[in-house]
């Protein structure tokens, strides 16, 4: 990588770590995912139980089997069938969890936490209910500021999600969000946690890789 991309790079998550402390948030930086996976690792020790929200980000840290491996009580509402008696009741355990593994739609480098849900068991979950949770992100989440934030939600997240999800969107086919009317769309809650939430030990795991939508 070109050094002045690279320095750039960091001087952008320096600013955003800087800024979620101001708010409250704890922060973290790490180089790699696998070191971020042996933190999140270290965190989960002394949990017995482990709400993991709808991320590819999480899962792509292979920290999954390993809680199973560890014994750990999980919660992923991903192993089951959508909808199902089941499956919602896996997603309202999520909020009790004694820990909740997030991913998030955007952090901005103004200390704000973004994310846009169909369900709303990812943006309860990481807001309030478990003692502690971890919302890891790649650097790849990291934008400027509120609006570009909303405008990296409606430009990739949810219009790639939606087509992960097979939808009928018209975002599936734009590529950009037409604020659809579809009973399909899965832009349905918007959370912004400006602040840690006051009852909430939240940090954010920030990787300098590229990772999830
Ligand atoms: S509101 Fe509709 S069009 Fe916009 S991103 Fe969500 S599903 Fe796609």
């Amino acid at each position: 990588m070109d050094e002045f991309v690279e320095a750039h790079g960091k001087i952008r998550l320096d600013t955003t770590l800087e800024s979620l402390e101001k708010h409250g948030f704890g922060a973290q930086y790490f180089s790699t995912k696998q070191a971020a996976a042996d933190f999140i690792m270290t965190v989960a020790a002394d949990c017995r139980s482990v709400g993991i929200a709808g991320t590819h980000t999480v899962r792509a840290l292979g920290v999954v089997p390993k809680l199973e491996q560890a014994g750990k009580t999980l919660y992923d509402h991903w192993k089951m069938t959508v909808g199902t008696p089941e499956e919602l009741e896996c997603r309202k355990n999520q909020m009790r969890a004694d820990l909740f593994l997030t991913s998030a739609n955007a952090v901005t480098m103004t200390g704000e936490i973004v994310n846009r849900d169909g369900c709303g068991n990812r943006t309860n979950s990481m807001t309030f209910g478990p003692n502690k949770v971890l919302v890891v992100v790649g650097r790849n989440k990291v934008v400027g500021d509120l609006d570009a934030a909303i405008g990296r939600i409606e430009e990739t997240a949810a219009p790639i999600r939606a087509m992960s999800l097979n939808r009928k969107t018209p975002c599936t086919k734009t590529g950009y969000c037409m604020d659809c009317d579809s009973p399909e769309r899965i832009c349905r809650v918007t959370s912004i946690l400006h602040r840690k939430p006051m009852f909430t030990d939240i940090t954010v795991v920030i990787i300098d890789e590229d990772l999830g939508y």
